[in-house]
């Protein structure tokens, strides 16, 4: 809060300014940050100490909390690593991707795949209803569009009494369905490049829109030309495909509420198309990886191949080195240490800088302990810490505050390199004499702080 950091600076010694000086001034670059916000990550950055927390300051380093996309893309502009996309460009990926899918989608592996995927599902359809027959059970609904069709199910509750087992065979023909997905997913996969994460999964235009984060009227247009490239006739085929399937449902259906439930639905689709449910896995569908971002007045659309955006904007928390900030979601704040696991980066960062020595003799062990750990990823601390040393080191200062025991049982190497990082930040604060002046007298330490950054601008790392 910008309004109690000036109070600090113009009370002085005054009683109130004391105790407004324990509260972190690494907070304060954050202009909009809320009381609550304000609240929970001190309370996180108390669990590091005081000295740790000056130590921070002293280097100038900030956070900021963010409440939504867009705010972490100002940031991430403001720091110039936000490059918008061109969109030409994408679009031209668009028609490359979607020619790839044609061809995917019929070649005679996949023709051979559907037909023995349509054989499968028929033969479970019939197991089922012969198993619904033995147990009296009335409706039955046709293969759906998940998993290679995999959801069968019966609208409508049913009394709860004894029924017979499945047959085996249902479980077998389940599994060899699943299988034939999985490489009908694979193909797709490939034929798709880097547009691949986004095949196969189940979709809708709606949900693909959403996703895309398109507000305006303009950047919905803009998304839809994209689908449309990419998908061209095979959308138009899965959006008639599953539309009959829900009518064909409802017809299945005996008279009572969930007929009248199903009718509804049905209705709804007629009126708004862009909801019916695609069976991506059949008809090789590709949602372009792109993210729409509005920034004020300028649209950024980002991409998921491109590194230096559209995952920046999906992480939880970011630790920029160069500009020694940090941030981080508001909602991760006080369940998730997301903020801790940053921290964690931004002293290593810092150390790195200040205390060369100790950095030359700890990277190695660092390094050492991270090939160690990657040799057993199952037994690993953190999953994630196995992504490189950095974020392993990361992931140790997290779990050296949200669970210690579990740091020192599974890696016990981790939990000492950890200990020794964060001491080594509690006891060597930055010299600067005038610092060390201001730091003597206490409540105004937060002013000597920001004296001293505007003294002594930090050069990026
Ligand atoms: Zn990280």
């Amino acid at each position: 809060m910008t309004a109690m950091a000036t109070g600090v600076a113009l009370t002085g010694l005054s009683g109130a300014a004391l105790m407004h000086a324990q509260e972190p001034a690494l907070l304060q670059a954050d202009r909009d940050l809320t009381p609550h916000q304000h609240q929970l990550a001190s309370q996180e950055l108390q669990a590091f100490g005081q000295p740790t927390v000056r130590w921070l300051e002293q280097r100038g380093v900030t956070i900021q909390i963010t409440d939504s996309d867009a705010e972490v893309g100002r940031m991430l502009e403001e720091y110039g690593i936000l490059h918008g996309l061109d969109r030409l460009e994408v679009a031209r990926r668009a028609v490359e991707v979607g020619a790839a899918l044609d061809r995917a989608v019929s070649s005679p592996e996949q023709l051979e795949r559907l037909q023995t995927m349509e054989r499968l599902q028929s033969e479970a359809i019939e197991l089922q209803r012969q198993w619904a027959e033995e147990n009296g059970l009335p409706a039955v609904m046709p293969m759906g569009f998940g998993m290679g069709g995999g959801m069968i199910g019966m609208l409508g509750s049913q009394p709860t009494r004894a029924l017979t087992p499945r047959p085996a065979r249902q479980d077998e023909v389940m599994k060899e369905l699943m299988s034939v997905s999985q490489a009908s997913a694979q193909s797709f996969k490939q034929a798709a490049g880097d547009w691949g994460e986004q095949v196969g999964f189940l979709f809708s235009v709606q949900s693909a829109l959403e996703q895309s984060g398109a507000s305006s009227q303009a950047d919905q247009a803009d998304f839809r030309a994209l689908l449309q490239a990419a998908n061209g006739e095979r959308l138009a085929r899965a959006q008639a495909e599953g539309f009959a399937l829900v009518e064909s449902q409802v017809a299945l259906l005996p008279e009572g509420p969930a007929r009248e439930a199903a009718s509804a639905h049905l209705a709804d689709l007629q009126a708004h198309p862009d909801k019916i449910p695609l069976n991506g896995l059949k008809h090789g569908l590709v949602a372009p990886p792109v993210r729409y971002l509005s920034l004020g007045e300028r649209t950024v659309v980002l991409s998921a191949t491109d590194s230096s955006g559209f995952r920046d904007i999906q992480a939880k928390g970011l630790h920029f080195p160069a500009k020694d900030a940090i941030q981080v979601d508001a909602d991760q704040l006080g369940h998730i240490r997301v903020l801790s696991h940053e921290v964690g980066h931004a002293i290593e960062d810092q150390l790195r800088e200040s205390a060369p020595d100790f950095y030359r003799d700890f990277q190695p062990r660092l390094r050492a302990a991270f090939a160690k750990a990657h040799q057993n990823p199952t037994e690993a601390a953190s999953g994630y810490g196995l992504t490189d040393p950095a974020e392993y080191l990361a992931e140790g200062v997290r779990l050296q505050f949200e669970s210690p025991e579990l740091l020192s049982q599974r890696d016990p190497a981790l939990a000492g390199l950890t200990r020794e990082l964060l001491e080594r930040a509690e006891t060597r604060p930055v010299k600067s004499p005038m610092l060390d002046a201001l730091m003597l007298l206490g409540g105004v330490g937060l002013i000597g702080a920001a004296c001293w950054l505007r003294r002594t601008p930090r050069p990026p790392t």
